[in-house]
């Protein structure tokens, strides 16, 4: 027979988001249920120093994420190790099947599934992560006070991590694999007034170098000729798009037309009443440990608010005595 477990909260993520929907949810008396995901703990877990999380003036990614599963299993929270497969959206209790084979059935499901930075996918962009090589300007610009480096992309984020960076940077070279950009107007006119910006057009990396620790430049190869030529650089920004972990869910929640879910304005509420989506999965704007850890708060006592209501309305719809069990 097919194990099955029901959760009054069931979050499916262990990221940021994850960890704070669970503690919250586990403080309310809601006996939370985490699925943890390939990824526990999230996306931090793949980066070195982290430097914006309130309170640490400087702690490491797993450090932090094996932090946030102490407290949220400290408080009540059932961490559980798989992987969800399939969701059915549409039968109350919600339904999740793990890799496991394990069925899952919640009142609420708050989705924290993230997203992931689009890389090259080259061998020497994976040896250098976290040694110069980076997909978040607003995490590692700061280490390139008075540096030189290099931004891969021609969409808005690649164009405002190029602005973002000159805050910092010396000399920032944006490379892009045609010869204009996707990038909005106002971002271009932004870019090319830039004087600390210099694009290398019709190109796109064919290495990382590195003195087998840190970046110490690009190879580049000519999209229009293949030409290679060498540019130095301490750091690489890979800015080609992200892509939220939301495949699971399509045709049972509206999302947008890169697969981000859609929630309503100031909330975490999607289109499904009792599904609540918090973090990178919902916002391609922010991006940050700290705004998705504040939206799995808002998902845990959205949650809880949602539950309060059903029960009460389950109650009322039942008899007038029951009523009295609401006071
Ligand atoms: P994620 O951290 O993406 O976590 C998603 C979770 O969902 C994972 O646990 C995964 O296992 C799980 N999951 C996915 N699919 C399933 C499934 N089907 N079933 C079960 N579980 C599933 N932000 C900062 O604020 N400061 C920084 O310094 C910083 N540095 C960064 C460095 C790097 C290299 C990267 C990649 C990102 C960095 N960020 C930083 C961004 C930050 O990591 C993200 O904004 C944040 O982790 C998003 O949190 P999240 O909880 O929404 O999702
Ligand atoms: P995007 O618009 O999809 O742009 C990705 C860029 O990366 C494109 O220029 C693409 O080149 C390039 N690229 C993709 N794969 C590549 C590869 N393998 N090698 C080299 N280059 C590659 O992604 P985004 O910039 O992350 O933006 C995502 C969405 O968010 C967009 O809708 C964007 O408008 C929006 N956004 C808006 C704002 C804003 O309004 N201020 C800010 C950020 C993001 P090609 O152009 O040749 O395809």
């Amino acid at each position: 027979m097919t194990e099955s477990v029901h959760a009054k909260v069931l979050i499916i993520g262990s990221g940021p988001a994850g960890y704070t929907a669970a503690v919250y949810a586990a403080r309310a008396a809601l006996d939370p249920v985490q699925i943890e995901g390939m990824q526990p703990g999230g996306q931090l877990t793949i980066t070195t120093d982290v430097e914006n999380w309130p309170g640490d003036i400087r702690v490491t990614g797993p450090e932090l994420m094996a932090r946030m599963a102490e407290q949220a299993k400290a408080v009540g929270t059932a961490l559980v190790s798989d992987m969800i497969m399939e969701v059915d959206l549409t039968q109350r209790p919600f339904l999740a099947v793990g890799d496991s084979g394990r069925r899952y059935t919640g009142d609420t499901i708050i989705i924290a599934t993230g997203a992931s930075a689009r890389w090259l996918g080259l061998e020497s962009e994976t040896r250098y992560l976290g040694g110069g090589v980076s997909a978040c300007a607003t995490c590692d610009g700061f280490f390139y006070r008075g540096r030189t480096v290099a931004v891969v992309g021609g969409g808005n984020t690649a164009v405002e991590e190029a602005l973002f960076l000159t805050n910092f940077a010396e000399k920032v070279y944006l490379i892009h694999r045609r010869d204009s950009l996707r990038a909005d107007r106002t971002n271009q006119a932004r870019l090319h007034a830039n004087p600390k910006i210099e694009m290398v057009w019709n190109a796109e990396v064919a290495e990382v170098l590195g003195n087998g620790k840190t970046v110490t430049g690009v190879a580049v190869r000519s999209t229009v000729d293949g030409g290679l030529s060498e540019i130095s650089v301490d750091g690489l920004f890979v800015a080609i798009g992200h892509d939220p972990a939301t495949s699971l869910f399509a045709g049972q929640l509206r999302m947008d037309d890169e697969g981000y879910i859609l929630v309503a304005q100031g909330s975490t509420g999607t289109s499904v009443p009792g599904v609540f989506a918090a973090g990178d999965v919902q916002d391609k704007v922010f991006r940050q440990a700290i705004t998705s850890a504040g939206m799995g708060c808002m998902a845990a006592l959205e949650a809880e608010r949602y539950l309060a209501g059903h029960n009460a309305h389950a109650i009322a719809a039942e008899g007038a005595d029951d009523r009295a069990l609401l006071v």
